[in-house]
């Protein structure tokens, strides 16, 4: 089964709206150059701050570049404050949104049922979820990371039975995400293989067609070998994904795995 690569951008915290527009100047210019290689090889996306989604999905909207949020709140609308729903990112014209990625469940408190939450909403709407799962470095080393990785997502496939091939996961080691330390391919092939697995215990053959990408200091000199791997779908970058020229060297590589 060939699954569509996704190659996805996580600014976190970084770039304005007018940095946002920059950046996607220099970067849909890039991608002009190579857009025979990349039509209906590759997906892109871009996560910017919430601030800049607007105007990075206008600056995009000639683009086959998707826009996609780093969160949102599981209610549809109330009383609360600094949060998003997802009409509003529907309105912006997301293509897709972040969940539980580690820094929400370790800095901002998420828990597996706050991240189920969140995938029910996106359930059956435009956006579907970009779903971080991964284990901390003491869990790796406690032999826990798979116990770990299967508890994530075995609590949003619980609750949202009906997500199918709108799910995408995205395996985030939390010991290699900002720290210039990568999984080894053979490291994330495993555990893209075990989440492979619980998604064909629990979803069939159309677990097949799920994307799982692997995030977790993903550069221009080590993303072809990721991306080669059978289970590896693509890549969720962080730091490198902030400057056009490297984020268009791991989208190319997503092109040629070596
Ligand atoms: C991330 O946080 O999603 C990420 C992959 O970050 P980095 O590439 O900087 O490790």
């Amino acid at each position: 089964m060939s699954r569509l690569p996704l190659v996805c951008a996580n600014w976190k915290m970084n770039h304005t709206a007018s940095e946002a527009a920059r950046f996607a100047d220099d970067f849909v210019s890039r991608m002009a150059a190579h857009r025979d290689a990349l039509n209906e090889s590759v997906e892109i996306a871009i996560a910017p701050a919430h601030p800049a989604l607007d105007r990075l999905g206008r600056s995009l909207s000639d683009s086959e570049i998707h826009l996609a949020a780093q969160n949102l709140h599981a209610e549809e609308s109330g009383a609360l404050t600094g949060e998003v729903s997802l009409s509003m990112l529907v309105d912006l014209g997301c293509r897709y949104a972040l969940i539980g990625h580690s820094e929400r469940r370790q800095l901002f408190g998420e828990t597996n049922e706050d991240v189920a939450a969140k995938a029910l909403r996106l359930q059956g709407s435009a956006v579907r979820p970009i779903l971080c799962v991964g284990e901390t470095l003491e869990e790796r080393e406690s032999g826990a990371t798979l116990e770990v990785v299967d508890g994530q997502l075995s609590a949003v496939l619980d609750v949202a039975d009906g997500l199918a091939s709108d799910l995408v996961v995205a395996y985030e080691p939390v010991w290699a995400i900002g720290t210039g330390r990568t999984a080894t391919p053979d490291v994330a092939q495993e555990v893209h293989a075990a989440l492979r697995k619980v998604l064909s215990k629990r979803l069939g053959a159309g677990a097949d067609q799920i994307r799982i990408l692997y995030g977790g200091s993903v550069k221009p000199s080590n993303a072809g070998e990721l991306l080669s791997q059978p289970d590896i779908d693509g890549a969720l970058g962080g730091g490198a994904s902030l400057d056009p020229e490297a984020f268009a060297s791991i989208v190319l590589a997503s092109l040629e795995p070596s």
